[in-house]
């Protein structure tokens, strides 16, 4: 559930509200291309997967460390973390803003194959809650640093379990031909390798299959893994007391049969981790933002060939919006205002970018819009905004937080000015400009 809803406007005629708020107001207020998220559904789906997890798990400790790629927005972070969020982070510049939100160093996770020696230096000193080491040689660097820096940080080993997962090959991560953690049998001499160290302190292992999980099975069967791996780390005399069992849990974008609900995948866990003593992390991206968030844009035209596609220009494009482009992704797009009673017609949905790749939807079903409509693509509240680049010379797209009646912009349109600021022209081309 979330509260995008089509209610009556000023003149009686039904279009889609956020909360209490007109989307069209927002619109017009902030321009458009703009991203609007409602703090109702992000604290909604937040509770619903924290429920599900303490009801389904009762007397276990459990961090839900929101995965902070999937929506950095600081006010977004923040409304997480107001509610007891921790963050998953895969990058200093994710550390920082978790941070900054509110999230206290207690409940960061750090995660990510590539972590640089800056980074470490910045995770220990800043006293994240657990470093997810995801090779060999990273444990051998981290060791190195938190060695120099003599402190001991706790880390987990990111277990690959050799699970294909995921709506779609880019999302897919748990398959042991991916760049992502280690193998079962490799976790078991690491963790031991890591045990004998003095600088650092293994105290769980972690996994994370993908994205977009439809099917729970291939879930339970990673998870099946990870408490075989628990049970023979104990049994070689090692100490382990927390299992990170990663996100991936699909949110539904309205194009195939809806993914588990966070119930099913607690009861799920709970077969699985039956009898097995153990604090528990989950790392859930998506199911937490990706319907809380939707991207107005505006039409440009609609251009009727005359071979008869007939083409919705927007004034979005997939560098405001890379999912389609980038994983084939499906996005329900629809006029804000619908109901003009004209029958659906099968549309091309692309936007401006000269880029055959910049195209929404091909053959869409969607009611006839003009130049000037507006339209919202739903389920845009994850790897949206995230994901979005300048190319073209396009500002990023703003970003609107609604709560209620009110709403705030939390990240503003940059200025052209602002966007060539950064770029310095070399002196002996700039002395040609005088
Ligand atoms: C991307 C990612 C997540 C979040 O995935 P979702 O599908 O958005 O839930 C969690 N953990 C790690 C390590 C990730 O890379």
């Amino acid at each position: 559930m979330n509260h995008f809803e089509d209610r009556p406007g000023p003149s009686g005629v039904p279009e889609l509200w956020c909360e209490g708020v007109r989307l069209s107001e927002i619109a017009e207020a902030v321009g458009t291309p703009v991203y609007v998220y409602s703090t109702a559904t992000l604290e909604r789906h937040f509770q619903v997967f924290r429920t599900a997890l303490t009801s389904a798990l009762p007397g276990r400790r459990i961090l839900i460390a929101y995965a902070v790629k999937a929506n950095p927005n600081l006010a977004v972070i923040r409304t997480l973390a107001a509610l007891g969020a921790g963050a998953d982070t895969v990058s200093e510049g994710e550390i920082r803003r978790a941070l900054a939100a509110g999230v206290p160093a207690e409940r960061i996770v750090f995660s990510g194959v590539g972590k640089t020696d800056e980074e470490l230096v910045f995770a220990i000193t800043s006293g994240v809650a657990e470093i997810n080491v995801e090779s060999e040689p990273e444990l051998e660097r981290l060791a190195i640093i938190a060695d120099r820096l003599g402190r001991v940080p706790e880390i987990a080993i990111r277990v690959n379990p050799d699970v294909g997962a995921g709506g779609h090959v880019k999302i897919s991560t748990g398959a042991s031909d991916t760049k992502f953690g280690v193998s079962l049998s490799e976790a078991r001499r690491l963790y031991a390798r890591a045990a004998g160290m003095k600088a650092v302190r293994p105290v769980g292992v972690a996994c994370h299959i993908g994205s977009q999980i439809s099917d729970l099975s291939p879930m339970e069967a990673a998870f099946h893994r990870m408490r075989e791996l628990v049970e023979q780390l104990r049994s070689d005399g090692l100490s382990v007391s927390r299992l990170d069992l990663g996100g991936g849990l699909g949110a539904p974008y309205h194009n195939s049969p809806d993914p588990p609900l966070p119930e099913a995948y607690a009861a799920m866990i709970e077969r699985v981790l039956q009898g097995l003593d153990i604090d528990l992390a989950f790392e859930p991206g998506r199911v937490i933002v990706a319907n809380a968030g939707v991207l107005l844009a505006r039409t440009v035209h609609v251009h009727r060939r005359s071979d008869g596609r007939a083409f919705v220009v927007l004034d979005a494009g997939m560098n405001d919006l890379l999912r389609p482009t980038l994983y084939d992704a499906f996005h329900q797009v629809r006029p804000v205002r619908e109901g003009n009673g004209a029958p659906p017609e099968p549309f091309d949905i692309v936007g401006p970018v000269c880029e055959t790749g910049d195209i929404f939807a091909k053959d869409r079903a969607m009611a006839p819009v003009s130049s000037g409509d507006l339209v919202a693509f739903l389920s845009a509240g994850a790897y949206g905004a995230s994901m979005s680049s300048e190319y073209n010379a396009r500002p990023l797209a703003p970003e609107v937080l609604v709560k209620g009646d009110s709403y705030a912009v939390v990240r503003r349109r940059p200025t052209y000015e602002e966007m060539m600021a950064r770029e310095i022209l070399p002196d002996w081309q700039s002395q040609n400009l005088d």
